[in-house]
């Protein structure tokens, strides 16, 4: 559920890479991969980043992404 914060800035919003629903970015963690042999971060929701979804080549870095 977007927060109140979230629903006054439309910025704040991501798309999860994982389940490809757009989401507030309080529920969006960022997690660190590689693609083409370049770290790059994967913005998840946390469900999906709890259901254990995980980038190509994921270094171990689990971050919330700033807000
Ligand atoms: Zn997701």
């Amino acid at each position: 559920m977007p927060s109140e914060k979230a629903k006054d800035n439309k910025a704040l919003v991501a798309t999860c890479v994982a389940c490809n629903k757009t989401q507030s970015t309080e529920l969006m963690v960022a997690l660190a991969g590689q693609e083409n042999g370049r770290l790059r971060y994967f913005p998840v929701c946390v469900m999906c980043a709890e259901d254990g979804w995980r980038p190509p080549n994921f270094n171990g870095i689990y971050t919330f992404r700033p807000r």
